[in-house]
């Protein structure tokens, strides 16, 4: 499977994923022989409030790289995607145009129903991409939760979709996603409002503290659903590309990431290890003592981390 994925063999890639996605134990040996083959593709994520055309632009920027001649992987961790959740919504965008091209995968991964670790999954999903030559991985996500939002720790430029009525940017700005955002696309600029609202994002982030050398943030405008803008807002995907590339922030940025990366495998590992029935089963007969105040939640987490401090068959 290794040598078809790193032929680029879709199915493979496919097969791969589905092993990563469903906790399968050999989706370890396969991404351990692949990891020394990924880091060439550049990993971009959208983000946003449900709604505001992450797949529409998605499906635009895909056909852009596509333009290019890169071959580009489409990672949607949505539940409101219509790759993922189309069936509830049915005038969402579909993306069958470049779903019928043979340079673009495409596959949408659901935060429902997952056994966690999505984070972990979407960023291993990409991996396998990455190894299968796909030069661009777009990495859709909507911008809510924490989960998703880690999601976006793996990715090289995260872009941050609004639309006129979000004009409440600054509240998007609140819930986190300021500080993420290495450019704004306000989409639907189309909709009365748009110059207000880009307008208004301009003068918040030009309030922010800003050395010479920094990437100063940006915001853009598209009309997604009519492919206008799209031009533009990829160009900036490529001005933050050759700022990171140009300076140390490129290494650094994914030097972090690995770091994140190795601590999150082991976080998941040692949750994993440590609630084994005993345990969950221990946890839930304490309680009661706990309702009723004769025992602390601290009395009761220090017996459980002994317990798994014990050396084994004690
Ligand atoms: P997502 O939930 O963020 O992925 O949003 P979608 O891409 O599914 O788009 C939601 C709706 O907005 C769809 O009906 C799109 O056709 C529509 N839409 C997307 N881009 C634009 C745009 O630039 N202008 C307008 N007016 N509608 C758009």
């Amino acid at each position: 499977m290794v040598d078809r994925i790193l032929h680029g063999d879709t199915r493979a890639v496919a097969q791969a994923i589905s092993l990563v996605e469903n906790n399968v134990k050999e989706s370890t040996d396969i991404l351990r022989a692949l990891f020394p083959r990924t880091g060439n593709a550049y990993r971009i994520g959208i983000t946003g409030p449900p709604g505001v055309g992450k797949s529409t632009l998605t499906n635009r920027l895909a056909k852009h790289y596509r333009a290019q001649k890169c071959k580009v992987g489409i990672i949607a961790v949505d539940p409101t995607s219509p790759f993922t959740g189309g069936a509830l919504l049915g005038d969402r965008v579909r993306m069958s145009d470049v779903e019928l091209d043979e340079g673009v995968f495409i596959r949408s991964m659901a935060s429902r129903g997952s056994l966690g670790g999505l984070s972990r999954k979407a960023r291993e999903a990409a991996d396998i991409l990455d190894a299968a030559g796909y030069n661009i991985i777009l990495m859709e996500t909507v911008g809510v939760g924490q989960s998703e939002l880690d999601i976006l720790r793996a990715v090289d430029t995260t872009v941050v979709v609004l639309v006129p009525e979000s004009g409440d940017g600054i509240q998007a700005m609140k819930a986190g996603l300021m500080e993420i955002a290495d450019l704004f696309v306000m989409n639907k600029a189309d909709r009365p409002g748009a110059d207000q609202a880009s307008a208004s994002i301009e003068f918040v982030l030009g309030l922010r503290p800003h050395s010479g050398q920094d990437w100063q943030v940006r915001i853009v405008k598209t009309h997604a659903h009519e492919g206008q803008g799209i031009t533009e807002a990829a160009a900036m995907i490529d001005q933050h590309r050759s700022y990171l590339q140009t300076s140390n922030a490129f290494v650094e940025r994914r030097k972090k990431q690995l770091k994140q990366r190795i601590q999150e495998i082991i976080n998941e590992q040692l949750h994993f290890d440590f609630w084994i029935p005993e345990r969950t089963a221990f946890l839930t007969q304490q309680i009661e003592k706990v309702f009723s105040r004769s025992l602390t939640p601290y009395d009761v987490a220090q017996k459980l981390i002994a317990h798994f401090k014990q050396p084994r068959g004690k």
